[in-house]
């Protein structure tokens, strides 16, 4: 009960990458890149297990950028070809890659990565891909000319990569969608349609993450024009509810989500962001606790697991330590007046 979980990725050592920023160049190369990416997953895996992490991740620490990490082994995404454009409806710029033909996968993108992550934890552990939605929004088109076709390409891709990482081990299999509280209209439209067909036959736990962003300045000012309350949840987590999907993850700490729009997944388990990654000031544990406590009213305590709002790549180490820590010892405070 009240397992806890992280979105999914760790900040990299600082000989690994620069630390602090997004799309971070790596400081390695070739070889020394692979093993020095190796030896990061083992700090991150550590780093959780310490913190009494329940269910881990390897900290996304194979990959420059959540959506790009995937797509440098799709052949027709054509990394030479970078333009910038503006993503999640114009929020922010991005230098990103174009698909300019046919899409298919080259050879399986991250089986090394899950396999060494699952041959160095006895812990239960997840493993985290781009949704369809995010990837067509994180990237220039110049073949399909079509999100929602693109966007089932993709979800063709996806599921192949899923389906052999599942057979690895892995015991959650959670596919990233930020873009799904931008393009409301779209997730009714396909976006459902397209992470069926991606965890369509996947054998683990399934999970979709759908968060506000990283705490980067664009993110912190769109976050300022979406009123007194953020209702995008409104509209996606009642499809969601009727979805397939198994695990909901989503925003709660420092956030002006209602919290009762969390009445609207009732059926699923869903991971609580009780840890708020746009701030490097460390949550204390009674105040992890009162987050989940306030989830609690809403979702039953076997279908919750506290989790951070989003991944922690942007923040510093020693915050990042710290609010795995607080994460776990305010769950383990709930978790204990809930069996005392
Ligand atoms: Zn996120």
């Amino acid at each position: 009960m009240l397992l806890t979980t992280i979105a999914g990725s760790l900040p990299k050592p600082s000989w690994l990458a620069e630390p602090g920023r997004l799309w971070a160049p790596w400081r390695l190369a070739g070889a020394a890149l692979a093993e020095g990416q190796r030896d990061a997953v083992l700090v991150a895996l550590r780093e959780q297990e310490t913190a009494g992490i329940d269910i881990v991740t390897d900290g996304e620490q194979g990959r420059q950028h959540f959506v790009h990490g995937f797509l440098e082994h799709v052949e027709g995404v054509d990394f030479a070809r970078r333009v910038t454009i503006g993503i999640r409806a114009d929020r922010y710029k991005a230098e990103v890659p174009t698909v300019t033909g046919p899409l298919r996968r080259r050879a399986p993108a991250h089986a090394a990565e899950v396999a060494f992550a699952r041959a160095h934890t006895t812990r239960r552990l997840k493993f985290t891909l781009p949704g369809p939605m995010t990837i067509v929004d994180t990237l220039a088109d110049e073949h399909y000319r079509d999100r929602r076709r693109l966007a089932l390409e993709f979800a063709r891709l996806l599921n192949e990569e899923a389906r052999e990482l599942a057979a690895l081990g892995l015991d959650v299999l959670q596919l990233d969608e930020p873009a799904f509280n931008v393009y409301m209209d779209d997730v009714a439209a396909w976006g459902i349609e397209a992470l069926h067909r991606a965890l369509e036959g996947v054998r683990c736990t399934t999970a979709v993450h759908i968060c506000y962003g990283y705490g980067i300045q664009a993110n912190l000012d769109w976050k300022a024009t979406l009123g007194r309350e953020w209702r995008q949840y409104e509209t996606t987590f009642p499809l969601l509810a009727r979805s397939r999907i198994d695990q909901v993850s989503l925003e709660c700490a420092g956030s002006r989500v209602p919290l009762e729009l969390l009445r609207l997944l009732a059926g699923k388990d869903v991971l609580v962001g009780a840890v708020d990654v746009a701030t490097a000031r460390v949550e204390t544990p009674d105040e992890v606790a009162a987050t989940i406590r306030r989830a609690m009213a809403f979702v039953p305590p076997e279908r919750l697991y506290p989790c951070t709002n989003c991944g922690m790549v942007p923040l510093g180490r020693e915050a990042a330590r710290g609010k795995l820590g607080a994460l776990a010892a305010g769950a383990a405070i709930v978790r204990n007046q809930l069996v005392g």
